[in-house]
């Protein structure tokens, strides 16, 4: 492995920094926007460590680009570090119980997504600094993956331009390369302005918003038949417009996720909802209205960065475990419901192959050790993420690295219980090293990135990145 023996030590000698780092935003465990203590953590250990760092960009107070060295190539790696509401559970505890009653809990792992980039970020530039080796690496420190889409924000002002390749990891239950794209996702309010009166003493001078609002679902339950099958459409009542019964709902309000595996058709989804939001609001006499919420583009995947991570992926090995270790992992696996321990072999089959024998063997393993083969599947993973935002920009490269025991399902109260855990750990320490190892085959490689670039044209096919929401359309807390 030659110099990657000096990243890959560089980063084990800081471990405790970067595992102090992750406990502690989990901790925090911050939601969307409101981010301050867990950005001021990354941004304070990215400033000691030499980077320059600028905060509240994009106009959100609590994102932030962290850059160290000078000119080209520049290397983006994507942090994220919010949690989710309502999550909140004690940790290491194998019985559901909140360590802060209704407050939130990092049950996606993010606060492990964050100190693992950064540990990439210190890693390389670690290598840079001992060996003058030249090119700039830029930290993204981006808020509201869960729901808000900061790096969409990032992208609208223009952060990711003039990036040349980008990295980042995701920690899941397996280990290996994020090959799949995302579906894009128009994320949009609909609200609805009617008369309030007296429901039954005169009904007929009001004008329902939430009749509005109920015909518009039924509008859209009946378009469900008519697009296509890859198509997602959700929605929730924001505002239902009062709890009185004999008061006609004056006002009503609906958030409505829009996705599809390209944005041109997640788009065409969205202007057929419009028409019916109208229809709805002609048939009720009502006003609607419509603001956004934020937008996520599809993932583009890069084959050329992708399998350079992934040769990376196969020289660090698989982690191991030991005895303690293996038993942590199976209590928690002992939690899982009946559906979701049957689900388990049509995961691993899904990301392993088929063989049976091997998917069995997977699967009864109480944390998955094996990497997954590098498949370029071609298809779209049925949920959205805003690295898509930033993908469009660079080619991008995403590892996942197994953190959490088998099967263990992602925005449960589990997940937020392992997430400080000593699997959880060794899982980013393994992801920082993978990014920091392929950041130094992008600034030592020209040949890796100019054939990453010539793929990822052929992937815009001649499309250029377009955020859809207006340019007075600021982040919401
Ligand atoms: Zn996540």
């Amino acid at each position: 492995m030659g110099d990657k023996q000096k990243i890959i030590s560089a980063i084990e000698s800081k471990a405790g920094l970067f595992t102090g780092l992750s406990d502690q935003i989990w901790n925090f465990a911050e939601t969307r926007f409101c981010l301050r203590q867990s950005a001021d953590a990354l941004s304070a250990v990215l400033k000691d460590e030499g980077f320059t760092v600028e905060r509240g960009v994009a106009g959100m107070a609590h994102a932030f680009v962290a850059s160290f060295g000078s000119g080209a190539p520049v290397i983006g790696i994507l942090g994220e570090y919010d949690a989710l509401p309502g999550l909140s559970q004690e940790a290491g505890n194998a019985e559901k119980k909140a360590l802060r009653e209704g407050a939130a809990g990092h049950g996606c792992g993010h606060h492990l997504l964050g100190a693992g980039a950064l540990a990439g970020a210190v890693g390389i530039k670690d290598y840079m600094k001992e060996t003058g080796l030249g090119g700039t690496v830029k930290f993204f420190g981006c808020p509201a993956e869960e729901a808000g889409s900061g790096k969409a924000f990032m992208a609208r002002a223009g952060l990711f331009n003039g990036i040349d390749g980008i990295l980042t990891w995701h920690p899941m239950t397996e280990t290996g390369i994020f090959s799949m794209s995302s579906l894009a996702n128009y994320q949009v309010y609909f609200g609805f302005k009617g008369v309030a009166a007296h429901a039954a003493a005169a009904p007929h001078y009001g004008r329902s918003a939430l009749d509005a609002a109920e015909l518009m679902n039924v509008g859209v339950n009946y378009l469900r038949e008519h697009v296509i099958q890859e198509a997602r459409i959700h929605y929730a009542y924001i505002d239902v417009g009062g709890k009185a019964p004999n008061v006609v709902q004056p006002t009503a309000e609906l958030l409505y996720y829009i996705r599809a595996p390209k944005t041109s058709q997640a788009r065409e989804i969205y202007e057929r909802i419009i028409d019916i939001a109208k229809g709805a609001a002609l048939m009720t006499g009502t006003v609607m209205n419509m603001r956004w919420d934020s937008y996520c583009a599809e993932y583009l995947v890069n084959d050329v960065l992708g399998r350079a991570m992934h040769t990376n992926v196969l020289a660090l090995g698989p982690n191991q475990y030991t005895a303690e270790e293996l038993a942590f992992a199976q209590k928690f696996g002992d939690t899982l419901s009946e559906p979701v321990r049957k689900g388990i072999a049509a995961n691993v089959a899904a990301y392993f192959g088929d063989d049976p024998q091997r998917v069995a063997e997977i699967a009864a393993k109480p944390i998955i050790d094996d990497i997954m083969p590098y498949v370029m599947s071609g298809r779209a993973i049925p949920g959205s993420t805003d690295v898509g935002d930033a993908s469009w920009h660079a080619p991008t490269a995403q590892l996942i690295g197994a953190c959490f025991p088998t099967g263990m399902v992602a925005h449960s109260w589990q997940m937020v219980a392992c997430g400080c855990s000593a699997i959880a750990h060794k899982g980013m320490i393994q992801a920082g090293k993978v990014i920091a190892m392929t950041a130094l085959d992008m600034l030592e490689n020209p040949d890796l990135l100019a054939r990453a670039k010539v793929e990822h044209s052929h992937r815009l096919a001649g499309e250029t990145y377009h955020c859809p929401f207006p340019p007075e359309h600021t982040p919401e807390e």
